[in-house]
């Protein structure tokens, strides 16, 4: 049990539920102030940004204490039980704070108000508003009409919106690096999985957008972005006017030209959509980092076929070869789902052996949680006990840990190129950033007269199973 944890707190480490705010905040140009949380994936702190700028324009200016906010936002995540039961704790939490402050709004947004739309609104009743992830430039429309005490609810998706044209203002940043959303939405129907229902259909945002907005986080002194999507591997957008057509490696190559100095990153992956063509582009630039993120879910390929994950265990395997055949030093993560229906011991010993081959630096690991309304929902039952589901994620959760732990420690004596991100958790004293795979490096800053968003080379002296700790190399 103690082990669960651990992990969920993995997952959770960078940012679940962080109160959200500018790293200067000007709270005396703004008339009214609003506190952002947020939960889930990237994608939905890059649209809490997005939130952000929209009201800001409307004389909202953020605040990191929510007692007093004129308006309290949640921005929530559905993925998992677990995820939206941490929600409503939380709203208990902002009761609170609503009595003691008259006028005070809470709205809901993201997945979690996309799945339960105005059920959420009898179910919870101090929610003034309900905003599903399509509907964010409706949010002052509906404010107002909450400020006049009508609760406010829009949660209509769309085939287009990509918010491509807003400028996200970047809270709490570290000022080194900064996500973007490259596309929305996602088609692919993973039987598990709520977000084609709550985050809608996929579509690809315009290139030049995206290029302008990673050109201009680079002349603030930005050094790292990173592209955002559910599937970023089927990103597609034709320019019909100028007869061009932008697939994801061709993007990717973009946005390396900008400068050699910025890093490219992306998230997520589908192991179907991963080509050669993304890999060698990987390859040829030193800028775009060797990392990808590519969740397996299951090793066992009739599980995989009843995930509607579209391939089998041995054509995830050749993909993991076929990334360490390009990319020898490309580290390579996942996400795995422990106890999904029908999963026989023999399964779960195939997932396990796959986590053993594909040598996942890190992985992101759950139990099968079912959600309603997925196709796994209406078609399986979800028949495997609570405790073996938690007994085979345990086992899962050792393993990688063994294996995060050996790949950690083969780095000891290798030396990298680190992207300073700031001081470290420990000590002013050391600093703490990134290797283009990902992984933390913490060395001691010495007498080097160096500054976040500095690279630097570090030879690696130790490690844990989770940081590499280092020194700096002239
Ligand atoms: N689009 C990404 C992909 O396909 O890899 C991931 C999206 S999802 C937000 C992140 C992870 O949550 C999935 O890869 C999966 O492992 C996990 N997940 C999704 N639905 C789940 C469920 N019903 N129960 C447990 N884990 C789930
Ligand atoms: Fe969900 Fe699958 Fe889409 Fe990922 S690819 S968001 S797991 S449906």
């Amino acid at each position: 049990m103690e082990t669960l944890e651990l992990k969920e707190k993995v997952h959770d480490e960078t940012r679940q539920g962080e109160p959200f705010a500018p790293i200067a905040v000007e709270t005396d140009i703004y008339k009214k102030k609003f506190y952002i949380e947020s939960y889930g994936c990237a994608m939905n702190f890059a649209d809490s940004e997005i939130v952000a700028s929209i009201l800001s324009h409307e004389g909202f200016g953020a605040t990191k204490n929510f007692e007093e906010a004129d308006l309290i936002l949640v921005n929530t995540c559905s993925i998992r039980e677990k995820a939206e039961a941490t929600v409503r704790k939380r709203l208990t939490e902002f009761k609170k704070a609503k009595l003691a402050k008259r006028g005070m709004l809470v709205g809901i947004l993201g997945c979690m108000a996309e799945r339960l739309k105005g059920k959420l609104l009898e179910e919870e009743k101090l929610v003034d508003l309900v905003i599903g992830p399509d509907a964010y430039r409706t949010l002052p429309a509906l404010i107002q009409e909450a400020e006049s005490g009508q609760k406010g609810v829009n949660v209509l998706l769309s085939r287009e919106e990509t918010y491509g044209d807003i400028s996200p203002i970047r809270l709490d940043s570290n000022g080194v690096n900064a996500f973007v959303s490259i596309m929305r939405g996602c088609n692919n129907m993973c039987s598990f999985c709520v977000v084609p229902f709550t985050r809608g259909r996929e579509r690809s945002r315009d290139t030049f957008s995206i290029i302008n907005e990673c050109s201009e986080l680079f002349k603030n002194g930005y050094k790292e972005v990173t592209l955002l999507g559910q599937n970023v591997d089927s990103y597609y957008w034709v320019d019909e006017q100028k007869d061009l057509v932008v697939t994801f490696a061709k993007l990717l190559e973009m946005v390396a030209n900008i400068s050699p100095l910025l890093r490219v990153r992306f998230s997520t992956s589908h192991p179907k959509d991963i080509t050669d063509e993304v890999l060698f582009t990987m390859a040829k630039y030193e800028n775009i980092c060797k990392y990808v993120h590519l969740p397996v879910q299951s090793g066992s390929t009739r599980l995989l076929q009843l995930m509607n994950r579209t391939y089998t265990r041995e054509w995830y395997m050749a993909k993991v070869d076929r990334i360490k055949e390009i990319m020898p030093d490309c580290s390579i993560t996942s996400d795995i789902i422990a106890g999904f229906c029908t999963e026989t011991e023999e399964d779960h010993q195939d997932t396990l052996s796959i986590i053993e081959y594909s040598k996942y630096d890190m992985s992101y690991m759950y139990f099968y949680s079912e959600r309603p309304g997925t196709l796994a929902a209406r078609r399986f039952t979800d028949d495997i006990p609570l405790a073996v589901k938690k007994r085979r994620l345990d086992e899962i959760v050792k393993l990688q840990n063994r294996l995060s732990q050996r790949s950690y420690s083969a780095d000891i004596g290798k030396t990298f190129k680190v992207l300073i991100e700031g001081n470290s958790r420990k000590s002013e004293d050391d600093w703490a950033g990134k290797s283009s795979q990902n992984k933390v490096v913490v060395f001691p800053k010495a007498d080097y007269n160096l500054s976040k968003g500095d690279y630097v080379q570090v030879k690696v002296t130790n490690a844990t199973g989770a940081t590499l700790l280092g020194e700096i190399v002239k």
